[in-house]
């Protein structure tokens, strides 16, 4: 999805783009502005102070800076608080430490169906760019044509940049990020997996039939040995518990987006939940919970599971050494209405299960009612 990032618009790239070309070789080389902006994130993470807090002192420093540049007179004052970030993402972009691993996806507003973004775009035979409309067919089987029809839904929505020029941009994106990605910046964590493996020494520890942790239980104890193979039992294998949930991402409104993320169960409970260890697979966008399912939303974490069942070749420390990594889901933790749409089942409210069910009562109803 690396042809993606072409029809990427975002307030903040344009910004990122418009100082490079004013500024260029005077804000990235800056040793004094990188001081700075460090030590402001540090005292940041010490004192845990609000990103929004940041962006205010941040702000502040610009406005001063350039009010004091201005009654010296002192050119290289005013050409510093130029280059001085306004914001977060910014700030992260000059000092190289962000890392956005997510893959977008565009979503059908309707059924949910996930699109590249380049698959979205329709180019006309007078060169002019259109949304796509969603080809997906619910029921391609259905008995009568109407039922075999496509979606239909128009994809993208027009808007325009900072400096007027209108592009297209997916109506929803849905943001993924490869548990294998993750797992490859977790395992270069200090400490990391030989966290994993303290679980091995709780045997010794407990009192016989005591069930302490999910060490104990019955489906950590199958997952020893698979098929004959030491899976568990065995090191660099991970068993991962899977989490949705929606949350409202705002203070005020009543939106709400999912989040599907992922723990590492071979870590102590003390650590599993911290957000460092935690693995954010997928963000579902809003506003609303999809009704039916989220079967498109877990297909490209199904795909990477597959991978990691059958194992995948990841690097244990930061110079290059390689080890084999397996991991599986061993267990499903989220609130009713969210466990059934994760099985691939319909909502707990549905009455009917597929349109097949549906058919099939009717049916029956026919037969019995000509039996009589
Ligand atoms: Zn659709």
């Amino acid at each position: 999805m690396d042809d993606t990032q072409c029809f990427e618009y975002s307030d903040e790239i344009e910004e990122d783009e418009g100082i490079c070309d004013e500024r260029q070789g005077t804000g990235d080389d800056c040793t004094e502005l990188r001081a700075l902006l460090l030590f402001l994130l540090l005292w940041q993470s010490v004192f845990k102070v609000a990103d929004r807090a940041i962006i205010v002192l941040i702000k502040f420093f610009k406005i001063f800076l350039t009010s004091i540049g201005k009654i010296l007179q002192a050119e290289t004052l005013l050409n510093f608080a130029k280059i001085i970030p306004e914001t977060l993402y910014m700030i992260e972009k000059k000092l190289g430490l962000q890392k956005d691993s997510f893959i977008k996806y565009a979503v059908c507003p309707k059924c949910k169906t996930l699109y590249s973004f380049d698959k979205c775009i329709r180019r006309k035979p007078n060169g002019e760019t259109v949304s796509a409309k969603c080809s997906h067919v619910s029921f391609p089987r259905h008995p009568r044509q109407t039922g075999r029809r496509p979606c239909g839904t128009v994809l993208m929505k027009t808007m325009r940049s900072r400096t007027g020029k209108p592009f297209l941009y997916p109506k929803q994106v849905y943001c993924f990020q490869k548990i294998t990605d993750a797992l490859q910046d977790l395992i270069t964590n200090p400490n990391f997996l030989e966290n994993c493996e303290k679980w091995r020494d709780r045997s010794a520890q407990l009192p016989e039939n005591v069930l302490g942790d999910c060490f104990e239980g019955k489906v950590w104890q199958e997952f020893q040995y698979v098929d004959g193979e030491p899976f568990l039992a065995a090191s660099n294998n991970f068993g991962l518990m899977l989490n949705v949930d929606w949350f409202q991402p705002t203070l005020h409104g009543s939106g709400s987006i999912g989040v599907i993320y992922l723990v590492i169960m071979n870590l102590p409970r003390e650590e599993r939940f911290k957000p460092e260890n935690l693995i954010v697979a997928g963000i579902i966008p809003g506003p609303k919970e999809p009704k039916l399912h989220i079967n498109s939303f877990l297909q490209p974490l199904v795909d990477d599971l597959i991978d990691l069942w059958d194992g995948v070749i990841l690097n244990t420390t930061r110079f290059g050494c390689q080890q084999m990594f397996r991991a599986a889901i061993l267990a499903l933790s989220s609130d009713i209405p969210a466990s059934r749409k994760c099985g691939g089942f319909v909502g707990h409210t549905a009455k009917k299960g597929t349109w097949k069910a549906y058919l099939i009562i009717n049916v029956m109803l026919f037969f019995s009612c000509r039996l009589k």
